[in-house]
């Protein structure tokens, strides 16, 4: 830290993000990337024209891209916004929603508390229940921005819609983020619910079910009051904040949505496979709604796990948070990767 850094800052704990090797041949089942690549017209979106488009700024109002995620779910381009990744997006709803201070589980996305120190934003840190499950009730008018993953991370748990209806009807008064990075995994949406309430927030990210966590793409949907001010923090913080090249790749993917839906398809099915596969080597395996699922062992001490399986070349991803210390939080791969990942820990079990 240098004697320049403002006073507000030098406490601040920056987000920590999973290791990007960079080179080297592992398996990568740490930040819950897509295994597969994206799809062929998103690839050819990434063309010459693009290229030699990009002497020019690119559309500050990005409305391409928002037509195309507005028609992909029957809202209007009023209500999109998009980001450099959806943590752009969540950054921005504390910033612009945080007035009364933030709520959220304390087991959940690691950056929530981040961006509320970042803002100066205090917390209310609601502990999840002895089940790693969200009660509603605990959420009943926080009387502040609220802010839910759904399904969580990392625990993979999912609220219904009727929860999540109850939590964003009680705080009426504020904010209510939905994060649904992970919601094309599982089987609830709080899409619909944007028209009935104008609090409601749904972020969403192409990083996981869309195969571009490279491209940086994220975007909020919501009722065009919320929308209007997040483009106000926006264009004064960086007007262009998402490039011509994710702009054009971002449109086509959602334009041949198909193939993400298969593809999202697969990793539900090696899913499943892998909640067997470690139920199997004795794990416990909390059921998941979404593409990693969060295991743990009477067997093995969850850091020395993430270790030895590290030593072998296969990455996972360790929470030092007291409450899930025992646990680890596995990415779903290919069912080669999988595979790999059974066998080996197989052996490190064997010798533990
Ligand atoms: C991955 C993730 C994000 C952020 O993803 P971006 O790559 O910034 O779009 C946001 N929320 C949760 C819960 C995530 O797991």
């Amino acid at each position: 830290m240098s004697v320049f850094l403002r006073k507000r800052f030098e406490a601040l704990k920056e987000y920590v993000p999973g290791e990007q090797p960079q080179g080297k041949t592992v398996i990568k089942l740490n930040t819950n990337e897509a295994p597969y690549p994206p799809g062929p017209e998103t690839e050819a979106a990434l063309n010459h024209e693009v290229a030699a488009g990009l002497r020019r700024y690119n559309d500050p109002g990005s409305l391409e891209l928002k037509k195309a995620i507005a028609e992909h779910y029957g809202l209007r381009t009023e209500n999109v916004f998009v980001s450099n990744g959806s943590d752009e997006s969540l950054s921005m709803a504390f910033m612009g929603f945080g007035e009364d201070g933030a709520a959220y589980p304390d087991i959940s996305y690691g950056f929530y508390s981040v961006f509320a120190d970042l803002y100066g934003i205090p917390s209310k840190v609601v502990p999840l229940k002895e089940d790693f499950t969200i009660d509603p009730e605990d959420y009943a008018d926080t009387g502040m921005l609220t802010v839910i993953a759904n399904p969580n991370a990392p625990t993979g748990l999912e609220l219904s819609l009727k929860d999540l209806e109850q939590i964003i009807e009680e705080n009426r008064d504020h904010v209510v983020v939905i994060d649904e990075a992970y919601a094309d995994f599982g089987t609830v949406t709080a899409i619909p619910l944007i028209e009935k309430h104008p609090n409601l927030l749904v972020i969403r990210t192409c990083s996981k079910s869309r195969a571009m966590a490279g491209a940086r793409l994220g975007y909020a949907l919501g009722s065009p009051g919320l929308i209007r001010d997040l483009e106000k923090l926006k264009f004064s913080t960086n007007p262009y904040n998402v490039n011509s090249m994710t702009a054009a790749a971002g449109t086509a993917a959602f334009r041949e949505n198909t193939y993400y839906k298969e593809q999202v398809e697969q990793v539900k099915e090696t899913r499943a496979r892998a909640e067997e596969a470690f139920r199997k080597l004795g794990f416990r395996v909390i059921p998941s709604s979404a593409n990693f699922i969060f295991v743990t062992s009477d067997k093995i001490d969850g850091k020395t796990y993430q270790e030895m399986l590290k030593e072998k070349g296969i990455l996972i991803r360790h929470f030092d948070n007291r409450r899930i210390s025992n646990y680890n939080r596995i990415t779903i791969g290919t069912p080669e990767e999988m595979e790999k990942l059974f066998r080996v820990t197989e052996e490190i079990l064997e010798n533990c």
